[in-house]
């Protein structure tokens, strides 16, 4: 089968590979239907996730078919549409009993599709844990609404909720990005009294303004002032961090008021600096990344009701067989890129 693959260091190739099969009872196959590019399959490209297994096959935003299913696994059968989760996790350990399965203690738990183990740029994919991996989607639900589940669009939902957002809150957004979009999605249906969003790029400041008509936009440049004019305390009561530049970082808590919640979502380049001096008696507090990806079926119901929609970010569609071209786009941010759907 044809497959994306992690070559080495700034290199991902296509290339063909056994179709996988069941190892584990608990094991799924999946036939990928429509997976998607994500900032963090670049990042392992330019070598920023030390953990990433040269040879694996990358992505791990997808959806698809089940195909097969291991004898360890009663909730799913062959036919069944699914989400596949970014995560897998074991739902027994003590960091999966309280929620928090990023660092679930299995050998395969945590982020390991499309990191660690070949992941969905390809035609199928073998998903460790399945039963807890793989959600069913709802009969109303098309692939491009769902593409986004497992991924992205579950670290919006993460983001919003660990941020403790209230009805009397301004909420800033710092970047409009795909994550960005993502978590403005999420942290809407906490309806606080104002969500501001920080987008450095014109293009992406007209996107949010033409998609999210309550929302106030405004550029990294004035965002202080802006924040500091357009809240009740002086500041934004909860700031979300999601653009992962030094300069956002900063942004991040230079905007929010006195004993704010800060949410860093963000997955960095490089480490950052907290002035703890000039920070001193703001009593902040800090939330780190990345996300507890099990929330994909309240997710999934969300937007079987009509409250999530995340199709609009798919600006560009490919085929398998053109990836390269696909990532070209994406990487270099051409053409009003936001996401890209790949096609099986
Ligand atoms: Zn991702
Ligand atoms: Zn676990």
């Amino acid at each position: 089968m044809l497959t994306y693959t992690y070559i080495s260091h700034g290199k991902f190739a296509l290339m063909e590979k056994p179709k996988p099969q069941i190892i584990e009872p608990t094991d799924a196959i999946v036939r990928v239907t429509l997976s998607s590019i994500c900032t963090s399959d670049l990042h392992i490209k330019h070598g920023s996730v030390p953990r990433a297994v040269p040879g694996i096959t990358v992505g791990h935003e997808m959806v698809g078919v089940v195909d097969e299913v291991g004898t360890g696994i009663s909730t799913l059968k062959p036919g069944d549409r699914v989400t596949v989760n970014v995560e897998t996790y074991c739902g027994e350990c003590f960091f999966c009993k309280n929620g928090f399965v990023n660092n679930c203690t299995n050998p395969d738990g945590g982020w390991a599709l499309g990191c660690r183990i070949d992941g969905g740029q390809a035609e199928y994919v073998r998903v460790p844990l399945a039963q807890n991996g793989l959600n069913k989607i709802p009969d109303n639900v098309t692939d491009e609404q769902a593409l986004f589940v497992g991924d992205v669009l579950a670290t919006g939902y993460w983001a919003a909720d660990i941020s403790e957002i209230s009805a009397d809150d301004t909420v800033l957004i710092i970047g409009a990005g795909p994550t960005g979009i993502c978590t403005l999605e999420c942290v809407r249906l906490k309806n606080p009294k104002r969500i501001i969003v920080c987008e450095k790029s014109p293009e992406r400041r007209k996107f949010v303004l033409d998609n999210y008509h309550e929302v106030l936009v405004v550029t990294p440049e004035n965002c202080e002032n802006f924040v500091k004019e357009n809240s009740d305390h002086n500041g934004a009561d909860r700031v979300l961090e999601v653009a992962g530049g030094t300069d956002t970082f900063q942004l991040a808590w230079q905007c929010a008021r006195p004993n704010a919640i800060v949410t860093v979502v963000a997955l960095y380049d490089e480490p950052q600096t907290l002035p703890l001096p000039q920070m001193y008696g703001k009593n902040l507090t800090f939330k780190t990344g990345g996300v507890d990806g099990c929330h994909c079926e309240e997710i999934l119901d969300l937007i079987s009701a009509g409250k999530i929609d995340t199709t609009k970010l798919i600006t560009h569609c490919f085929e398998l067989k053109d990836i390269e071209e696909a990532y070209r786009i994406f990487e270099n941010k051409e053409d009003g890129v936001i996401k890209v759907a790949v096609r099986n």
